[in-house]
């Protein structure tokens, strides 16, 4: 049944989104009908935003949602009306790296959460007729209601407070997946993680479950910093007055980091990051960068490190297995996501994207 929404809309490029009614198609049979209780803005909403991925506008972004569902498609097996759910990136489910549990590399990745469009090339969403992108990351959950794909959805308990989780489905999964799933660190090594936004706070949070005894914040605002040692920093480097090589082989008594996880993607940082490794230490990216950005590594004196460079997506999750674990950690207390969130109406989202632009929120939640 097709229904009526109401939805932040993305018409033109570096432009406020608009709040419009929105028509919302029939489910299809790998559909589920959630009813949005939160939503998480992210970083990539605002790039797509402004386009520098090129899905189609008008388009409903939204990647973090979180909610109740209301109907399921034929073919859905994992939920079922009244569940509560939490949203992620989606995926194929049928390439060769999804088949192999590593769908953050899905080789459809781009089409299943940037394309704005179903396999057929339909959209949920239409106003009067005029063709509205959706589907975004499988979901597109800045709207009151969203078809999302069975992929996307991950059932959790009923006691889970939706507006505090759901930003678990994209940053804070990506910084701490990187820590827990990818990297691994030994216990007592050392872990630099650069950026103190959504996805390094999960980082630095992730470092201390991992068991690191040196958990090394970097960023250039205090105030962030200051949040950082409250989420399980031992130690903070802010670049605005110090040298970053110059600092992290002091924190490490001259041995340097062991990992270094890199949020910005500023290549001047990586570059000081990996003259800053430990022997055997690892240099990983999880920020975006424009498409043809480089940097340069020193190869000579380096390579008696045996050093790694690699990048991580998604914190190379597979959502349905990691995202439990993340809220057994906060019903636990070690993984207190609540002090990065802040709560924005729908009408409000704007100020949750300037927010989020100047550092003032780490998180902005929209609770519908
Ligand atoms: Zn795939
Ligand atoms: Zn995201």
């Amino acid at each position: 049944m097709s229904i009526t929404v109401t939805a932040a809309v993305v018409r033109e490029p570096h432009a406020d989104l608009v709040i419009e009614e929105l028509q919302l198609d029939d489910l299809r049979h790998n559909e589920v009908r959630v009813r949005m209780v939160a939503s998480g803005v992210c970083h990539t909403d605002a790039i797509v935003r402004d386009q520098v991925y090129p899905t189609p506008l008008p388009a409903v972004l939204g990647h973090e949602g979180a909610g109740i569902v209301e109907a399921v498609g034929d073919s859905v097996r994992t939920v079922e009306p009244g569940d509560h759910v939490l949203l992620a990136a989606a995926y194929c489910g049928h390439c060769a790296r999804c088949r192999a549990g590593q769908m953050a590399y899905c080789e459809n990745l781009f089409a299943a959460d940037f394309g704005g469009r179903r396999p057929d090339g339909s959209t949920a969403l239409s106003k009067d007729g005029e063709v509205i992108s959706s589907h975004f990351f499988g979901q597109s959950s800045f709207s009151t209601h969203a078809n999302v794909v069975e992929e996307s959805v991950i059932k959790v308990d009923d006691d889970v407070p939706l507006e505090i989780m759901a930003p678990l489905g994209c940053g804070i999964q990506t910084g701490a997946g990187s820590i827990l799933n990818q990297l691994k660190p030994g216990l007592n090594s050392s872990l630099v993680v650069i950026g103190t936004g959504a996805v390094g706070s999960g980082a630095i949070m992730a470092g201390r479950v991992a068991g690191c005894s040196r958990v090394i914040a970097v960023d250039i605002h205090p105030s962030r910093l200051d949040l950082a040692r409250e989420l399980g920093a031992t130690d903070t480097i802010n670049t605005r007055e110090s040298d970053l090589t110059e600092e992290i082989m002091r924190l490490t008594g001259g041995v340097g980091a062991d990992y270094v996880l890199d949020t910005t993607a500023r290549p001047e940082l990586l570059r000081q990051a990996a003259d800053a490794l430990a022997l055997r230490g690892t240099l990983a990216l999880v920020g975006a960068a424009k498409p043809g950005t480089e940097v340069s590594f020193e190869i000579g004196l380096s390579l008696v490190k045996g050093w790694t460079f690699t990048t991580i997506v998604q914190g190379s999750s597979v959502p349905q297995v990691f995202i439990p674990k993340l809220v057994e950690l906060w019903k636990e207390g070690r993984f207190p996501i609540d002090k990065l969130v802040r709560s924005y109406a729908l009408e409000d989202i704007n100020q949750g994207f300037a927010d989020s632009a100047s550092g003032e929120v780490v998180k902005p939640v929209v609770a519908f």
